[in-house]
């Protein structure tokens, strides 16, 4: 086995029969951790490296087994519901095995990358048929940069197409040995604002601009796909869209896309024991149409939307 093949790292989940996430029917690996914080992020088990415990309350049946067997004593349930001490949490999993009614799960675990890459190649007849391959995801592929990168070289070597779907915060150096192993990149620009960015996610956006243009200029044949998630109260405006359509037509953006907010993931706050960020906050349907018009006018050849 090469090296590549033997390095290991954090993925919560893989996705099969893909098609929204690059070309073709696409097999997504999705690995752990992230530098953002967006408040309406739909995978919040994906934002720490580690892997995460997660209760649900509606399988729970009380019986204290997961309480008893931990040996941090991390946990305690009472009436208010289960209570972790993420500072003593070990991420042993006992919890998980033990617990009778399958209310205690665990987002994540470790792999590596040649047993990956062979569940991936299963489906190479659909890649072949559909121009498809493979997808790096998370939380931010890059946030593990070795194991992406091993990833992306062992893909590379079996001959699998290769994409990425980034928020491109991140090390220039790390983008740019990414995107060379990369056949079609895609990455979410949420405003142009650096100040509104840095209170919406946790991190200014001028690294992640800078690595959009220092990628586009590295890589001209790159497919550079952008998205911007429309999230209310945030970017939901014609001033907003309509200077992130302008970045994108500017620097050439193969295809630009809106993407309407959603919140699928809000379960998966309560598993994790945190309060959904986003409230009760939703996106005007009309709204968004309009905006997609807008971007269509400023980017009329290249704008999808996903439903
Ligand atoms: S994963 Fe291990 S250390 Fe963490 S709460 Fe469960 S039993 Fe305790
Ligand atoms: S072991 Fe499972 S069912 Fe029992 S208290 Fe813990 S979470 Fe609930």
């Amino acid at each position: 086995m090469s090296a590549n093949a033997l390095e290991k790292g954090v993925v919560f989940n893989i996705q099969k029969y893909s098609v929204h996430d690059g070309p073709g029917i696409r097999t997504i690996v999705f690995l752990k951790g992230c530098p953002l914080r967006c408040r309406w992020c739909s995978n919040p088990e994906s934002q720490r490296a580690a892997p995460d415990i997660a209760w649900n309350h509606t399988l729970c049946i009380g019986c204290q087994s997961c309480v008893q067997v931990c040996p941090q004593h991390a946990l305690s349930l009472d009436s208010q519901g289960l209570h972790k001490d993420h500072a003593h949490c070990i991420g042993c999993a006992a919890c998980v095995h033990i617990c009778p009614a399958a209310a205690m799960f665990r987002y994540g675990g470790e792999s590596c990358v040649g047993d990956i890459l062979d569940d991936v190649e299963k489906d190479s007849l659909f890649y072949a048929r559909s121009g498809g391959g493979l997808t790096l995801s998370g939380g931010e592929p890059l946030f593990q940069p070795q194991f992406a990168l091993a990833l992306l070289r062992e893909a590379q070597e079996r001959h699998i197409h290769r994409a990425m779907e980034s928020c491109a915060c991140c090390p220039e150096e790390t983008f740019l040995a990414a995107a060379e192993l990369l056949n079609y990149l895609l990455v979410d620009v949420k405003s142009l604002n650096a100040e509104k960015h840095q209170a919406f996610t946790g991190q200014s956006n001028e690294r992640i601009l800078s690595n959009i243009q220092k990628v586009r200029q590295a890589f001209p044949d790159l497919k550079l796909h952008l998205r911007t998630p429309v999230i209310p109260g945030f970017n939901d405006t014609e001033k907003e869209i309509a200077a992130i359509a302008g970045f994108a037509r500017d620097v050439g953006a193969h295809v630009y896309e809106l993407l309407p907010y959603h919140k699928m993931g809000e379960s998966k706050y309560r598993f994790l024991g945190k309060d959904y960020p986003m409230g009760d906050a939703a996106l005007d349907e009309t709204s968004f149409s309009s905006l997609q018009a807008l971007a269509g006018r400023i980017l009329p050849s290249s704008l999808e939307r996903r439903e």
